[in-house]
């Protein structure tokens, strides 16, 4: 696109005194706000027509990248598609327009949904009972972590603060350990990133109230060792928590409640689509085995002989004042529902072959650190021909030149050049194709062309960007801008 109009910001097409309206005068007595109510100067605001207004913001969206874009293969953050019809059902009246304070009987649609929701949950991971309340993963975990304490201290058991989590592990994992007021204690991994059985034995004691696990791993890989590790800990009295942000690869295939796990987490806005990204919206539900089921917290929603009922109960915990991001549930019910049994089970394969297959057809150009079968992502370190001198910073912001979303780079931090690859079930073999191709041209470019790899994107609104200098000193106002 190119006018006027186009990569300036909306101070810089204000002019003074122009207005995006005009009323007539309606003949109504001016009202003056009280004087110690009222600004000493104006407010410094742009002043715009509104057809600019609009012109500016609808340019800003069009400059937004979303799965429904293009390709989007943010590995650990499962970027897939989510259907339209999920909108559709979120945006009916009966689900759109609810109050959380409306009495039971007239919302019995709605609490039927979220109970059958944390039905399906069960059946898929193989645990008792879910709450959808948390708002987000690490608040999952958060609320998982509470319900473990809870366990302890009702057992009497109060010495139990250590909480094991592996050194690959999501930052979210040794973070919410912590503000749960519990001690972090880190497991080494061996170098295919599996958690090391040997160190963790060395730290099992009475003192520990759980293990975290993600599986399959931050790499990718699927976790062999669960059952040894789940007994190791269970023999010292600890609860094995399962992170299942991504569980992507998982449905159809297997159950965390049959590993061995109490207690999980699902990122719903993950693994059963929904749109997401910098920040929400977001839902964390959390499961666990039979006989945890009385620390879930409260509000829950029972069945009550086929009426449901809201049921509050001030003895076991809460983590958020009502149920939950209600509409991120019913996407992810309609999800379920739109695939129905046969085809879920399809998702976990699907995404897994994905996997594989980009990083079959790529790993003689990129370096490909662990070698086997991954599970729905895998991580490259960096082109295989290092001499070029070009990063995988490089060849994510390449990527933006060719229409593509950069895979996540630099995590995990197990190696130098991490670039991160989760293309999920939800693509088609020529988007894929077509991704690979470009992976492809860019290393080529990196042999032939280094230089404009390394000073890539050249297609975008706004080149490259110095990182750090952003971190450190962040201008977050037009007004800083030009002091
Ligand atoms: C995304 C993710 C989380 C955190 O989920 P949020 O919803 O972002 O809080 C935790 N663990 C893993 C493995 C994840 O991928």
């Amino acid at each position: 696109m190119n006018n006027q109009l186009y990569g300036k910001l909306i101070f810089e097409l204000s002019h003074p005194g122009r207005k995006g309206y005009s009323l007539p005068d309606n003949g109504v007595e001016h009202y003056e706000l009280p004087a110690h109510l009222r600004r000493d100067s104006d407010a410094q605001l742009p002043e715009c027509d509104e057809l600019t207004v609009v012109r500016h913001y609808t340019n800003l969206s069009a400059n937004n990248f979303g799965v429904d874009n293009g390709f989007y293969p943010l590995g650990s953050c499962t970027m897939k598609y989510n259907p339209t019809i999920n909108e559709e059902t979120a945006a009916m009246p009966g689900f759109a327009q609810l109050h959380p304070l409306q009495p039971d009987e007239t919302c019995q649609g709605a609490l039927e949904v979220y109970y059958r929701l944390q039905q399906s949950l069960a059946a898929l991971t193989g645990l008792s009972e879910f709450t959808l309340n948390p708002f987000a993963g690490a608040h999952g975990e958060l609320t998982g972590l509470m319900i473990i304490r809870s366990y302890h201290i009702e057992r009497g058991d109060d010495k139990r603060v250590k909480v094991i989590v592996p050194d690959t592990a999501h930052g979210t994992n040794p973070a919410s350990a912590a503000v749960c007021g519990l001690e972090v204690v880190e497991v080494k991994s061996r170098a295919d990133g599996s958690v090391d059985v040997d160190d963790l034995k060395g730290l099992l004691d009475d003192g520990v109230a759980a293990m975290m696990m993600t599986n399959p791993n931050t790499l990718g890989m699927f976790e062999r060792d669960i059952p040894e590790i789940a007994r190791l800990v269970h023999e010292c009295g600890g609860l094995m928590y399962y992170d299942g942000a991504n569980l992507n690869p998982m449905l159809g295939a297997c159950r965390p409640g049959d590993m061995g796990f109490d207690v999980m987490h699902i990122n719903l806005h993950k693994t059963f689509s929904t749109p997401h990204g910098g920040g929400g919206p977001g839902s964390g539900p959390v499961g666990v085995r039979a006989g945890l089921e009385h620390l879930l917290p409260s509000p829950r929603v029972v069945d009550d002989g086929g009426t449901y009922r809201i049921e509050r109960d001030d003895n076991v915990i809460h983590v958020g004042a009502f149920l939950g991001n209600f509409s991120v549930i019913v996407r992810a019910y309609t999800y379920i529902l739109s695939l129905g049994k046969e085809n879920i089970r399809m998702v976990g394969p699907l995404a897994t072959l994905n996997a594989n297959y980009i990083k079959e057809s790529l790993k003689d150009v990129y370096l490909l650190p662990i070698e086997g079968l991954c599970k729905h992502e895998f991580v490259f370190d960096g082109l295989v021909d290092k001499s070029t001198g070009v990063t995988t910073m490089d060849v994510a912001k390449r990527l933006l030149d060719y229409g593509y979303h950069a895979p996540t780079i630099y995590f995990p931090l197990l190696f130098h050049e991490s670039l991160m690859i989760e293309p999920t079930e939800s693509e088609s073999l020529d988007t894929i194709d077509g991704f690979i191709a470009t992976m492809r041209r860019i290393a080529e470019e990196a042999a032939t062309d280094p230089e404009m790899v390394k000073s890539a994107p050249h297609t975008t609104p706004i080149g490259r960007v110095d990182d750090v200098l952003a971190a450190r000193q962040p201008v977050l106002t037009y007004r800083q801008l030009v002091q």
